[in-house]
């Protein structure tokens, strides 16, 4: 093809794209929206979480990041749509039960897919302090409020390369610290999610480059109590998802 033809080419693309608004949209469907698995929406506007987050960052994480383990997860379940049987959260408890061929992209796939998924709901918040039995456990099981976030950042701090720090909480509410490498979740292993902060690079590089720990400090800042709190009720009733 001629630099010119190219050129028509690309101006023809251009002009289609804007009398044909679906056209568009075709990167979209390319990212994961044509399967079982759909990426689910931030529950507010991407910069609800500045300056503590910035926008591009979260639109980034979100509809690129998050949409990839989408469109992965789609990809596999062509093949493999017992994984699209149950709730993701079901899958990855059941990981060794999965054929051998598929348990590659559930833990990384579906791990960063349900890791994301719960990490959207517990920001957009204004921080402080949780209540009630959630701070009743945080000081029972964690040592109080500023002992848990100085532990919660300094375990963030050590996860070497990529992963997630996490607090994970029992059918009767007790609560631990732990963290994860790459997109593994707790739920491998049998345990549940209240909270959790990505520490892969890519959810902090923009704003805070290499200083990891900044990001850790000022991400309490944006911290949704309430939906933690609502999370921490859900643990207890059994009906806790991602
Ligand atoms: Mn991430």
């Amino acid at each position: 093809m001629t630099a010119i033809s190219r050129r028509r080419a690309l101006l023809g693309a251009a002009t289609l794209a804007s009398v044909y608004p679906i056209l568009r949209s075709r990167p979209a469907l390319a990212q994961g929206a044509a399967g079982p698995f759909s990426l689910p929406p931030l529950p507010y506007a991407p910069d609800a979480n500045e300056p503590s987050i910035d926008r591009m960052t979260m639109e980034i994480h979100h509809g690129r990041h998050h949409a990839a383990f989408i469109a992965g997860l789609n990809a596999a379940a062509k093949d493999h749509p017992r994984i699209a049987a149950q709730p993701i959260h079901q899958v990855l408890q059941k990981i060794g039960e999965m054929p051998e061929a598929v348990r590659g992209v559930i833990r990384n796939a579906g791990g960063g897919h349900a890791n994301h998924a719960m990490f959207w709901t517990i920001m957009g918040g204004k921080g402080g302090a949780p209540s009630g039995d959630l701070a009743a456990a945080i000081t029972r099981d964690l040592g109080g409020m500023d002992k848990m976030k100085a532990d919660f950042n300094a375990a963030g701090t050590r996860v070497f390369g990529s992963g997630w720090v996490f607090v994970t909480v029992d059918a009767a509410g007790k609560l631990a610290l732990t963290s994860r490498p790459n997109q593994d979740n707790p739920r491998m292993d049998g345990k549940m999610v209240l909270m959790g902060n990505d520490v892969w690079e890519h959810a902090y590089y923009l704003k805070y480059q290499n200083r990891r720990a900044d990001y850790l400090a000022g991400w309490w800042n944006i911290v949704n109590w309430p939906a933690i709190e609502a999370r921490y009720a859900a643990a207890k009733a059994g009906t806790l998802g991602v």
